[in-house]
Parts: structure tokens; sequence; C-alpha cells
């Protein structure tokens, strides 16, 4: 095993993934000014490679990254990929939260299903070569309206299956053992033949 670099911008992704690895598993970010490529990729796989990709070369490492978003049944299956930007380039999760609650406003309780998906990518820094890939899911139900401070994104809409407030109400330590971005780090450790911290 090898310390982790991961390939992301995102500050709350960092903490989530320290919280969910094991404590002898060391992640780091990438050197800083590393330009991510823009999400071109047709799906999360090849969204996480990208990103991934370009961390190389990254000595001594595992670069890991991952590509995630909110897949809503009621519009059939969007923002999904484009989850990061669904209300513009360069939106910030208050404003896509904003944008998806106009969008949603006429659908009644019984047809907000929605589901976070997340795609993680291992690759070897030295070689370039494909280690790993792991998917996790929660399914859970949209909100009205925004409820809580906790978390990113679309935390605040959304409710996971089995409890009744959002992930950004609810404890951090709730999300990090229910979450897509948990089970999917679950699955990744497995291929890894990791011993890891069950969610
Ligand atoms: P990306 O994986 O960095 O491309 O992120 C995709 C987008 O999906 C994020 O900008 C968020 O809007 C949303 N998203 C992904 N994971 C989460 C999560 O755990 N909570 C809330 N929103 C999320």
């Amino acid at each position: 095993m090898k310390p982790f670099l991961l390939a992301t911008g995102n500050a709350h992704k960092l903490g989530e993934f320290q919280s969910l690895l094991p404590q002898n598993v060391s992640i780091g970010l990438p050197p800083e000014g590393t330009q991510f490529p823009p999400e071109t990729g047709e799906t999360y796989f090849q969204n996480a490679y990208l990103k991934a990709a370009s961390c190389l070369p990254a000595p001594g490492h595992w670069i890991v990254a991952d590509d995630s978003g909110l897949e809503v049944d009621a519009l059939d299956g969007r923002p999904g990929l484009l989850s990061a930007r669904y209300a513009g380039m360069g939106a910030s999760g208050l404003m896509n939260c904003q944008a998806l609650v106009r969008e949603m406003k006429e659908v009644p309780p019984e047809r907000r299903a929605a589901r976070f998906r997340c795609v993680l990518v291992v690759l070897d820094g030295d070689k370039g070569s494909l280690l790993a890939s792991a998917q996790g899911i929660v399914e859970g139900r949209l909100t009205r309206g925004i409820l809580g401070e906790g978390g990113f994104g679309y935390d605040p809409l959304f409710i996971p299956e089995g409890y009744q407030v959002t992930f950004g109400i609810l404890p951090e330590t709730v999300k990090n053992r229910v979450s897509h971005r948990a089970r999917a780090v679950h699955h990744l450790l497995a291929v890894l033949g990791i011993p890891g911290a069950a969610p």
C-alpha cells in the first residue's frame, strides 16, 4: 500500500475521505496549482479517470479520484453528471440547491426519490496504470426547501433512506456511514485488499 493523493480541489471531499479511510492510510492533496481538467467524460468513471490522470506522475503514491452526482427520478436522472454545474458553470452549492428547489416545486412527495452516486478510480502514480475502481450509491428523497447547513452541495436537500432529516442536518458521522462516498470507499478498500473501516 502507498499513500493516497486525492485528485480534487474540493476541501470537503478531503475531510470526508480522511474520516472514511482507516487510520493507517494516509491521504493528501496534490501540489498547489494542479489543474483539473473539465469534466468532459460521458460517465462518472471517465470523469474520475480524467481527474486522477491529471495528477500523474505522482511517484510513490496511489492517486484516487472520485466523480459523483445527484440523480433525481422525476428529472429522468438529472442533474447526474452535470451536478456541479446544474445552475451554470461555477455555480455554488447554494445556487444549485436553489435551482433544484425551483425545478422540483410542483413535484409531489411520492415522486421525489433521488440518489447520490459516487465512482472512485485509483491509478498507480508511478506507472499510470488503473489499480481499482468502485461505486457507491445512497438512495433517498428530496425535501421541498433547503434544510441544514452541514456538508456541501445538495446535502441540505437530500434525506437518505431510513432517516427523517437531510445530510445538511445529520451529524457528519452519520453521513460518513451511509453516504455514496462511504460505500464506494468501502468497496474500493476491499478491491485493494486493505482492511477497512466498514460503513
Ligand atoms: P464532483 O464529483 O466533484 O464532480 O461533484 C459533483 C457534484 O455533485 C458536487 O459539486 C455536488 O454538487 C454534488 N455532490 C457530490 N457528492 C455530494 C455529496 O456528498 N453531497 C452533496 N452534493 C454532492
